[in-house]
């Protein structure tokens, strides 16, 4: 398996963001780095490997960074889950808890055919509610979901327990 202890070190831990008692990890100086930009991506498309994919599903707003990139490397076509009121189409909606707060997100109804086959792709999993909401927003749609990758785990959260497939992959592990 490849090392990918350099997109580690580039990560930095925020204390006290975005609300006291939360340690942000934050990717923006790995992203900075094109080397390891680069690595990043390959990263993620290593967790695809061998699987025939139609759809790369980025969530809202760090998954759409590694989300084009990956569907591109992939052959595959992007499509965005967004957080509420930002899609101009049809959608199908889903409401949430998260580790600070409530959100709603969404999804295009025509970005999927039924049977396509989607990998899910987010910068983070902890608590596991945004990557749940996006795979029900993906079974809404009739589609066959491959898997779902993160660029990070936090494992203490148990983030995996709430997601319905065993086909989860983490480049990185706290
Ligand atoms: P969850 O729903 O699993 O509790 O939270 C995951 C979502 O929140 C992801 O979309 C992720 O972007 C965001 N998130 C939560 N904590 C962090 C963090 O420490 N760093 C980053 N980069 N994103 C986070």
């Amino acid at each position: 398996m490849q090392d990918y202890s350099a997109l580690r070190d580039a990560i930095r831990d925020v204390v006290d963001f975005p609300k006291e008692g939360i340690i942000f990890k934050d990717i923006m100086p790995m992203l900075a780095q094109p080397e390891l930009l680069k690595l990043s991506v390959q990263a993620f498309c290593e967790t695809a490997a061998g699987q025939k994919i139609d759809k790369v599903v980025g969530i809202d707003a760090r998954g759409f960074i590694f989300g084009s990139a990956v569907a591109m490397e992939l052959g595959a076509g992007f499509v965005p889950i967004r957080k509420k009121g930002k899609l101009p189409w049809m959608t199908n909606a889903i409401s949430y808890s998260l580790e600070y707060g409530e959100a709603t997100v969404e999804i295009h109804q025509d970005s999927i055919k039924p049977g396509e086959r989607v990998l899910i792709v987010d910068d983070l999993l902890a608590t596991g509610g945004t990557a749940a909401a996006a795979v029900s927003l993906v079974q809404s749609l009739d589609a066959d979901l491959v898997g779902i990758s993160f660029l990070i785990e936090l494992e203490f959260l148990n983030g995996r327990q709430l997601l319905p497939t065993k086909n989860i992959h983490s480049i990185i592990q706290y």
